[in-house]
């Protein structure tokens, strides 16, 4: 190389370490015999988690820019390739659950997705129970709280959190359910279930104590509103599911009691969470490393509880096993696990070396399985709305 080739190099590499190291400078990449890729063992390592009979391995993701540096590989996050290589498949819908692909994405998001939905996206649930009269044999604690856990069909977008009225309740913040129930002497038992909670809406009905005075004698109730005044609702609010169980009543027993539902979200209570549960598995996939034939590959077959496998005909009368359903796979490990050494049939390592067992590490099975309050295309929405709000507080911190 000339002299002026040196200094070009040298100037490059200068400014490579000024850009703290990160990337490959280009007279790398130009040179003939670097590789433009990974070889495919370690490509493999970067990409997949292998699941071994013991452990897994290559779980982590490599991050850092210059990690194959040393091999011409720019392992650089760009997000040009974000934008080509991010896709969102949904798979199964329905009212209360949804289970989609997220493909191209960093465990790390991914897992923000699962906690903003468990614990940031806010819903309505019943925070105050007034009981004017509780004679079931549930005490009044465990009463309101599990009021508290009925899912509540309101928009939480309708309303405000109460601390943004100073924890004054109005027709903005607060939904008031009135619930009166009594088994009649000589009836059979009674079960008291979440479809008599009604909805009042011009607020509380119950006179709170304390309320009168020799100035102002007229008693007051809990709430002063009207919620019927609000053009915005499309539907009355109302708890989700209409069969939930709150108590049993023996004859002559009674409820009659109003609760207060306000905005929350699922970190100050596990009753504002949104989701039953949100949760992501890393896309199985299988690979036979070698031709499974014949009996093994009827044994194959059956060792899967979850179906994987099938057996294809190859003509002659003989057999192959092939994967028919990699989804499918759970992950039990059934179908390398050997017989044991000392036991009868034992072959060392017959199967380990014919099934490979991996995740993809960049694609995610997401299942989210809503309360019923919110649906879960919604829901989920709602937390890349609130991923992004995140990002844009950083950004305008940093700036
Ligand atoms: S790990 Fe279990 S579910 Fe998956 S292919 Fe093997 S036996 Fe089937």
């Amino acid at each position: 190389m000339s002299s002026s080739g040196d200094e070009s190099m040298a100037s490059e590499i200068d400014e490579q370490e000024q850009n703290g190291g990160r990337g490959i400078p280009d007279y790398i990449m130009n040179l003939e015999d670097v590789p433009s890729t990974l070889p495919t063992h370690l490509e493999l390592q970067k990409t997949r988690v292998f699941c071994n009979l013991d452990a897994p391995q290559h779980t982590d993701t490599i991050q850092y820019s210059g990690a194959y540096a040393a091999l011409g590989v720019d392992n650089s996050v760009r997000l040009d390739n974000f934008y080509q290589n991010f896709k969102v498949e949904v798979k199964r819908i329905t009212d209360e659950e949804m289970e989609f692909d997220m493909i191209g994405i960093d465990p790390a998001v991914a897992n923000a997705f699962r906690r903003i939905l468990i614990a940031e996206v806010p819903t309505m649930a019943i925070e105050r129970v007034y009981i004017a009269n509780n004679t079931s044999l549930v005490q009044d604690e465990v009463l309101s709280h599990r009021l508290g856990l009925i899912p509540i069909d309101a928009d939480p977008k309708l309303f405000e959190y109460p601390d943004d009225a100073g924890g004054e309740n109005n027709e903005k913040n607060t939904i008031v359910f009135k619930q009166h129930v009594r088994c009649e002497k000589g009836q059979p038992r009674l079960t008291v279930k979440s479809d008599t909670l009604k909805w009042l809406p011009n607020g509380s009905e119950l006179i709170a104590e304390g309320t009168k005075s020799a100035a102002d004698p007229a008693p007051k109730t809990f709430t002063t509103f009207n919620q019927k005044s609000l053009p915005k609702f499309s539907k009355d609010p109302a708890p989700y599911n209409l069969d939930v169980i709150v108590a049993k009543l023996g004859p002559g027993q009674e409820i009659e009691l109003e609760a207060h539902a306000v905005k929350g979200i699922g970190k100050t209570h596990a009753k504002w969470s949104p989701v039953a549960t949100a949760w992501y598995r890393m896309l199985p996939e299988v690979v036979l490393t070698k031709d499974v034939k014949d009996e093994l590959a009827e044994e194959l077959v059956s060792k899967c509880p979850a179906k994987v496998f099938d057996i294809e005909d190859i003509g002659r009368g003989r057999k192959k096993a092939v994967v028919k359903n990699a989804r499918a796979c759970t992950l039990c490990r059934e179908c390398i696990r050997e017989a044991d050494e000392g036991e009868e049939g034992g072959e060392g390592e017959k199967w380990t070396d014919r099934v490979s067992l991996r995740r993809v590490k960049d694609h995610f099975i997401f299942t989210i399985e809503s309360t019923g309050a919110i649906p879960p295309d919604v829901l989920f929405t709602e937390a890349v709305k609130i991923l992004e709000d995140k990002c844009e507080r950083v950004i305008t911190e940093l700036s």
